[in-house]
């Protein structure tokens, strides 16, 4: 028999019951009980939609969370940096406060959070909490057991799930002060005991079998970690328990050579992404008695499940291991997608039958397992003919964008002329002083901006009343920057919801769900757009706004716009065309934009790019074809313009080291990066690497309500310049400023100001 799993699932709970019960909580409007009970039917209501659906194995502790569930591992093991147990707080606060952080001035606590990171190539974000080089660890808190035995309770029988110890001690992070050559993965012998402590309990407790995560071992440094995960599985594998050891989000690669010797019970692989690597991993196991889970139903997009091509994949499995050594899941946790396409009641029918969210997704996985037992269900057949659906659909393309795309020139990629000669074009027409200030782009969104958005959303504003209250808006963000003395002025972004959906509502090719919320990190929640075809721009988006905001600004104005690989990162891809195509058409529409922003009289147009860096795949063997695409992408959208326009690009990070040929090829003529909290030592690198254009390494952290002096601002720009020459230094702070109240805002920008002035007679 052909069993079926899922590996994780969403956290959100129906309505973001999880959103509404954690904040409440922080609000000081839930107590601590409610907000449990809240979790605990949220776990129940997950536990009993996955049963419904007929899984076989379904995914309980690790994989649940109030937070994020590597902060709960930290936190289970007794890993709790000194400065958060100094506060003494409870125990669910001081979870919290590793989270997000603490600031009680009135008891006068204020503790700053664990770093985040993103969680391998998805846009969620764990976090990642200090390991010491002596750290110890406790079972503080033994969670597989306990919700192991909370779904027990309810007459259902779960995997109990946890991140493998060798993942685990890979995602960590270790301590600012820790020895410089020390890393986690140096405390495995001190952490095992703690693996075998609940392993042996989850036995006790009567479970089957437990899933260790171990997705490390799809990246190039699991292939270093051959040493550690016999060690840790030879260990493990004492108890008894059976182990099922999951990867996802890539293929296993060389890495099956050792995973093959590991003494687990079930090896899980990603077939959505890497299904060419099925032959070489049978082959290897073949031999074993391993059994093989398949990961065919993507825990990545949002698109139906193709059950024919999938059923014809595991029949290749089964019939070289057997029907008992084969099982078939989801290719990762759900939680990348939203709960169901049940609630969205926007979409058309015919929208509907192409997607495949959480919910729908455990249906497939067991329409998929019945199939391959014979018993094909009416299920199965509706799959089919929406599937041939949405094909017929995918052929009615767009073939003046199909065309375009084809015919593009490598001229079109280029700039008139390099960056000198642009340079001197651009300073005689901008006129910018030396150390010139800007910003980012946005400027606080005020409770007033997202009413009127609301009410015009509602038809309670006209689109003229709506247009009014936004240009007045600009108005008033452009005499600010004015009063501040700001150099090169930007519109403030008030008219857009989201950097990506704005721009996608105005493209064709999008579709949007109303309730299709996927975790970010913690309580915080996106809605990515989907996109269904090709994709063009029937109107200009931004040039109204951006000539209307130079039509009141005697200083130049930047225009400012998403960059193609941002928008394309940030949506859900469709699957039936590779995402370079979907790149480019975005590069094309984008590129019209651009070029009539300048017609539009715009002097200097910014395009972010601040997802280029987290769409890396994580071999390093696939990045130079990405980079290649997702670089070349952006020239496009910004080469059709003469050589007086400026072109900025932004991006929210700064640590550049593996790709920086790359960041020089994008051939921007200013870019701005995040340089607050870095380390100075990485802007080094675009002085080892002699980086030849203008560059503005963010002077002040926006993520935070604190104003940095005027002096602050001073000493970084006199450190900056110790390694960037000054006279290729813009002044801006490193990201925009959409998050934060005006007060800060305008204090900080009037330091950043008097800073500029400073640097301009001192530097
Ligand atoms: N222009 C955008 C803004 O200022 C950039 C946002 C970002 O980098 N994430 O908000
Ligand atoms: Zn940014």
């Amino acid at each position: 028999m052909v069993q079926s799993t899922v590996l994780g699932y969403p956290r959100v709970g129906t309505n973001r019951a999880a959103k509404k019960a954690t904040e409440g909580y922080w609000a000081g409007k839930v107590t601590e009980q409610e907000l449990q009970d809240a979790h605990k039917a949220i776990r129940k209501e997950r536990w009993e939609t996955l049963k419904e659906a007929g899984v076989d194995f379904i995914p309980s502790g690790g994989e649940y969370t109030l937070y994020d569930s590597l902060l709960d591992h930290s936190f289970n093991f007794g890993v709790i940096p000194q400065r958060f147990v100094d506060q003494k707080l409870s125990d669910v606060d001081t979870y919290f406060a590793m989270g997000r952080g603490h600031q009680d001035r009135a008891k006068g606590i204020d503790v700053a959070a664990n770093e985040m990171g993103k969680f391998f190539d998805s846009n969620y974000h764990i976090v990642k909490v200090d390991h010491t080089a002596d750290q110890e660890f406790t079972l503080k808190r033994n969670q597989a057991l306990e919700e192991y035995e909370e779904a027990k309770a309810l007459g259902i029988e779960t995997r109990p799930v946890l991140f493998g110890p060798v993942t685990y001690l890979s995602l960590v992070r270790k301590a600012r002060d820790a020895p410089a050559d020390f890393k986690p993965i140096a405390l495995l012998d001190k952490l095992l005991p703690i693996y075998v402590e609940v392993l042996e309990s989850l036995k006790k407790a009567g479970a089957k079998e437990v899933q260790l995560d171990e997705q490390i071992l799809v990246t190039d440094q699991g292939e270093a970690l051959a040493a550690e995960f016999k060690k840790a599985y030879a260990e493990l594998a004492k108890v008894g328990l059976p182990i099922t050891l999951t990867t996802a989000y890539g293929r296993v690669g060389k890495s099956i050579e050792f995973i093959k010797d590991l003494p687990i019970s079930t090896l899980h692989i990603d077939l959505d992404r890497e299904p060419k690597q099925l032959d070489a991993v049978i082959a290897a196991i073949k031999p074993t008695k391993i059994n093989l889970e398949l990961g065919l139903i993507s825990g990545r997009n949002i698109w139906k499940n193709d059950l024919n091509a999938s059923k014809a994949l595991a029949e290749k499995a089964v019939a070289e291991l057997g029907s008992d050594r084969v099982r078939v899941g989801t290719s990762s946790s759900l939680l990348h997608t939203p709960l169901t396409i049940a609630v969205e009641n926007k979409l058309t029918p015919e929208q509907l039958s192409w997607l495949s969210f959480a919910k729908e997704k455990a249906g497939e996985v067991t329409a998929l397992a019945a199939a391959l037992n014979g018993k094909e269900s009416a299920a199965f057949e509706q799959n089919a003919k929406d599937i041939a659906a949405r094909r017929e659909f995918e052929r009615t393309s767009d073939s003046a964008v199909r065309d375009r795309v084809a015919a593009i020139t490598p001229e079109q990629l280029k700039r008139k002329a390099e960056f000198p000669v642009r340079r001197e074009a651009q300073k005689a027409k901008l006129n910018l002083p030396k150390f010139p200030t800007t910003t980012i782009g946005s400027f606080p969104q005020t409770k007033e901006i997202r009413v009127a958005r609301a009410k015009f959303g509602k038809g309670e504003l006209t689109k003229e009343q709506y247009e009014t209250a936004m240009e007045d808006e600009i108005k008033s963000v452009v005499a600010i920057q004015n009063r501040l003395g700001l150099d090169l002025l930007v519109h403030g972004e008030p008219e857009r919801n989201d950097m990506v959906q704005y721009f996608g509502e105005q493209l064709t090719g999008f579709i949007f769900t109303q309730l299709g919320w996927v975790q970010s990190y913690g309580t915080r929640y996106v809605r990515p757009p989907i996109v269904v075809s090709d994709v063009s721009r029937p109107a200009p988006m931004t040039v109204r706004w951006s000539a209307y905001a130079q039509s009141v600004s005697e200083k130049p104005m930047k225009g400012m716009l998403t960059g193609p690989v941002t928008i394309l990162n940030w949506s859900f891809p469709r699957a039936d065309i590779s995402k370079e195509v979907q790149s480019k058409q975005l590069a094309l529409a984008l590129r019209d934009e651009v070029v009539d922003l300048a017609e539009a009289g715009i002097r200097a147009i910014q395009v972010d790019e601040p997802a280029i860096r987290e769409g890396l795949p994580l071999r390093r063997e696939d990045w130079d074809a990405y980079l290649t695409w997702a670089v070349d992408s952006f020239r496009l959208s910004t080469s059709g313009v003469e050589n007086d326009v400026q072109v900025h690009s932004h991006f929210c990070y700064s640590d550049f080291g593996d790709i920086f040929p790359h960041i020089q090829r994008l051939d921007a003529d200013v870019i701005s990066i995040e340089a607050s909290k870095a380390d100075l030592k990485l802007l080094d690198i675009f002085k080892q690497h002699g980086y030849s254009n203008e560059i503005g390494p963010g002077v002040y952290d926006i993520h935070s309500p604190r104003v940095p002096s005027e002096q602050e601002i001073k000493d970084r720009l006199k450190a900056f310049a110790e390694v960037i020459p000054a006279d290729l230094l813009i002044v801006n702070p490193d990201c925009g400023l959409k998050t934060r109240a005006w007060k800060e805002t305008e204090e900080s920008l009037t330091n950043l100001v008097n800073a500029a002035k400073w640097a301009r007679e001192n530097l």
